[in-house]
């Protein structure tokens, strides 16, 4: 018997390794706020069309080009966001609140604008 056909485990192996992937960068790439759908996507599409080879690719492009910084967690729904967001990507809700005088945004629960030391009401 040949077995020339389709190898089942590679095909199965590289399904589920662009379905992790894809799945692993929307939720990054949403608490980032970068693209999800389109960097999920293309892991599903590298996957197909290339293999784990063009998976492994987009996550090196994703892991360079991906906004850097340090990810919060929302007080709100505890999932993760990047810090310079003044609402959560998940739930929408405000995670900092602006200083009335100097506009800036701080901390939900500064007491103090850490801009310009107006006190917060
Ligand atoms: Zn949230
Ligand atoms: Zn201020």
């Amino acid at each position: 018997m040949e077995t020339t056909g389709i190898s089942w485990p590679i095909i199965i192996a590289t399904i589920a390794g662009g379905a992790l992937s894809a799945l692993w960068v929307f939720q990054d790439g949403r608490g980032r706020d970068y693209n999800p759908v389109l960097w999920a996507v293309g892991c599903i599409f590298s996957a197909l069309t290339v293999g784990l080879y063009g998976v492994l690719a987009v996550l090196v492009a994703y892991f360079i080009l991906r906004p850097r910084g340090e990810l919060l967690i929302c007080p709100h729904c505890s999932k993760k966001y990047i810090y310079n967001l003044a609402f959560c990507p998940h739930c929408r809700k405000p995670v900092k609140k602006e200083c009335l005088k100097c506009h800036d945004l701080m901390e939900l629960d500064a007491e103090t604008c850490p801009h310009c030391r107006t006190r917060t009401a």
